[in-house]
């Protein structure tokens, strides 16, 4: 019979649990398969803990890991893959938009030949702000990395162990599970569901939060950066070379220069601009090579419960293989 591992990341997601615990059992049940919920406590300020250790108290397939501070959410979904022993892998938010009864029509989309299915959401109720910055990192994600991204994808996915296994080999620090996932390609479905609103709170991610995740995205997976400084970089070369040429026509055929001091002036603050951006962009990419170099752990674990407390993986926080 094969197991399913369903990997919830929890930040300020307290007062829904209990029920998405509930969700969730009945859904995996009419699954007819074995099932383990793993609930990743991300350092939340909110007793998720204490209802982690309730809820393992009473079922032994919920497994609880608490992070020794708040990581993120993609440290955090780490931490569950790490330790999910299923044959199928459910990766899910915790706070209830993305709804335990589609997980029986998504595991059923995967076969031989699919080993990833993404979801989309049907209603797209999301703040104008929120729709415009996933749009065009969707668009421009899509374009540069030459992988179809679908617009408005959801968290909610489900995968193969063959699939965990080789996202174990990405060992990059700076990990972000959506679009590793693209990069990964093998055959994908995509299943439509429907995504409810929040039930009071507000998502952890605020415009500014979104922005950076996007940049971050653009920065690890593409060369845009590059390509954009070399552009400008050309224009800069263009425009100099064009005002030299014109400079020495004037010379030739005029015989007083006029005081080019201003154009020159603009040229060259110009150019230091354009220099500092390049220094600029390089140092974001040492500072990324330095991370990895330091190898530090994405995550690491103060509590567990319902684990193997002989699994020392985990405690180094990485995806080795
Ligand atoms: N999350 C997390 N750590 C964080 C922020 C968020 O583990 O630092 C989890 C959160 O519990 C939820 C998921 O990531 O399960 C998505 O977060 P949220 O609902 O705030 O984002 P949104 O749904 O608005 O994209
Ligand atoms: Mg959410």
């Amino acid at each position: 019979m094969q197991c399913i591992s369903i990997v919830l990341p929890c930040y300020r997601t307290a007062k829904y649990l209990r029920e998405l615990y509930r969700r969730l059992v009945a859904a995996c049940e009419g699954c007819d398969s074995e099932f383990e919920i793993i609930m990743v406590d991300d350092g939340s300020p909110d007793e998720c803990w204490e209802i982690i250790l309730e809820l393992a108290a009473g079922d032994s397939r919920v497994k609880g890991i608490h992070l020794s501070r708040n990581f993120g959410q993609h440290p955090a979904i780490c931490a569950g893959l790490d330790v999910a022993s299923g044959d199928v892998i459910v990766l899910m938010d915790a706070d209830l938009q993305d709804r335990p009864e589609d997980i029986p029509k998504l595991i059923s989309a995967l076969n031989d030949a699919v080993d990833v299915v993404y979801t989309v959401k049907e209603s797209n109720r999301e703040a104008f702000l929120t729709r415009i910055t996933s749009q065009i990192y969707h668009r421009v994600f899509s374009q540069l990395t030459n992988t179809q991204v679908p617009q408005h994808i959801g968290t909610l996915r489900v995968f193969t162990r063959r699939f965990l296994r080789s996202m174990y080999l990405y060992t990059e620090r700076n990990i972000l599970v959506g679009p590793l996932m693209f990069h990964m390609g093998f055959e994908h479905a995509i299943v439509q569901v429907a995504r409810d609103d929040r039930q009071g709170g507000s998502s952890s991610y605020s415009f500014r939060k979104r922005l950076a995740l996007a940049i971050d995205s653009l920065l690890s997976y593409t060369d845009l950066p590059h390509r954009f400084l070399i552009l400008f970089g050309g224009i800069v070369l263009f425009v100099t070379i064009a005002y030299s040429i014109g400079l020495v026509v004037q010379r030739i055929f005029v015989t007083t220069l006029p005081s080019g001091l201003t154009l020159l002036a603009i040229l060259l603050t110009m150019s230091l601009g354009a220099t500092m951006i390049g220094l600029g962009v390089i140092g974001i990419y040492v500072f990324r090579v330095y991370q990895q170099v330091l190898h530090r752990p994405r995550y690491l674990i103060s509590r567990q419960i319902n684990l193997d407390a002989k699994i020392d993986r985990p405690f180094l926080g990485s995806l080795g293989a």
